[in-house]
């Protein structure tokens, strides 16, 4: 079958959308097909004939999947090999691939039932979450130590991680601990044997920086990792030096919350201009782009830091990126009140602002004679428009 954009774009938009449904159903159909017989291929060991030492290098060389989706698919072989109803569950959707990688090491006779139901329509997050509650980890000690100076050189792969560290006496760095996540970068036992990188030497490129990590450990305990630069970490020691009579451990966390707790207060006042004694607002000029204070304080309340668009798959999640939005636009009249303002995230008010006058959201034209008609309709001008799309709002 012939696979091109083509394909879709006579589609309207209303096919379209139900097209790409279908199709992402008939993949995951496929993928826990294709997991069913991998957990038959695997228990006769059939890879070994083909000749090749593991199922993960049959599926990587003969089946050309990628280091990452073959080892999923393995994991998930193996635990639908004990617990069949994860075939299921994949096939209609209800759990991941990866959500199988988080639970599959916790997954007994006993809760595998109760586990599955949990996790079902749940993201990785809140996934690893509830594995947290069953299986609390104890605190990790707080360490900073020196990374070594990125550079190309000859090493080894994959790199070395290492969790011996000093406590707050080496300058640098708050180090990684350990990975993430067991399910997202460790290998299976079985195959990390047959499958490692061969221990020759290769020439790797120059690292990239390792992401953060908020990893929860147990019930309202999560472990954070980052790299600081060498002037932040200066300051956690003055910061540490000025309050040894308060936290005398100088214990990274709690100067790390006494830290967020000001910067939060600070950005709600010049952001959200939260206060303790809110004043009663002025009326807003009659044709001012200016959102009130009070305003800002009870649309930000009202929609919960959260993007208020609903489309109509329901309401969106982002809560990032906010702008407060006008629900009439500005250059058609609107105004700034608690009533006609609401949170928008950036997408959702340039898609907004699309709608409503053919522009599209970086401020070019889809569609001049639309946009003139819309424009003269509703009484503005294409000026206006046009600064409307490069945000009708205020950026929160
Ligand atoms: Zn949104």
């Amino acid at each position: 079958m012939q696979t091109t954009r083509s394909s879709f774009a006579a589609l309207s938009d209303h096919d379209l959308l139900a097209a790409v449904k279908q199709l992402a159903a008939r993949e995951r159909h496929a993928t826990a097909h294709l997991i069913a017989s991998l957990v038959e291929l695997d228990a006769r060991r059939l890879y070994l004939g083909e000749g090749c030492s593991s199922l993960f290098t049959y599926c990587t060389q003969i089946l050309h999947l990628s280091e990452h989706a073959a080892y999923g698919r393995i994991e998930a072989a193996r635990a639908a090999r004990r617990f069949p109803v994860i075939l299921e569950l994949l096939a209609e959707g209800t759990i991941t691939l990866t959500t199988v990688g988080v639970l599959a090491p916790h997954l007994t006779g006993e809760n595998h039932q109760r586990l599955l139901a949990a996790a079902q329509h749940r993201s990785k997050r809140e996934v690893e979450h509830q594995i947290a509650h069953l299986c609390p980890r104890p605190d990790v000690p707080a360490s900073v130590r020196k990374l070594p100076a990125p550079t190309n050189r000859t090493r080894t792969s994959p790199p070395p991680t290492s969790e011996t560290g000093s406590v707050l006496t080496n300058p640098a760095v708050l180090l990684p601990t350990q990975p993430l996540s067991s399910a997202a970068s460790a290998q299976s036992p079985e195959d990390t044997e047959s499958t490692a990188p061969s221990p020759a030497p290769v020439l790797v490129p120059r690292p990239q920086p390792r992401p953060a990590v908020i990893a929860p450990l147990a019930p309202e305990r999560y472990r954070v990792q980052v790299t600081l630069g060498a002037e932040t970490v200066e300051k956690l020691r003055r910061a540490q030096d000025l309050l040894r009579h308060t936290i005398p451990t100088g214990d990274p966390a709690a100067i790390f919350d006494r830290a967020l707790t000001l910067l939060l207060d600070s950005l709600e006042r010049t952001k959200l201009a939260a206060t303790d004694s809110p004043r009663p607002g002025r009326p807003p000029a009659a044709r001012s782009r200016h959102i009130p204070a009070a305003v800002r304080r009870g649309v930000w309340a009202r929609d919960g830091g959260q993007c208020a668009f609903i489309g109509t798959e329901g309401r969106c999640a982002e809560r990032g990126f906010l702008e407060f939005h006008h629900v009439v636009p500005y250059a058609v009249g609107g105004t700034a009140t608690i009533e006609t303002i609401s949170l928008r995230c950036k997408r959702h008010n340039g898609y907004e602002a699309e709608q409503e006058f053919g522009l599209t959201w970086e401020g070019t034209r889809s569609g001049p004679s639309q946009e003139r008609r819309h424009t003269r309709e509703r009484g503005g001008d294409l000026r206006a428009a046009s600064r409307l799309t490069t945000p009708d709002a205020a950026t929160v």
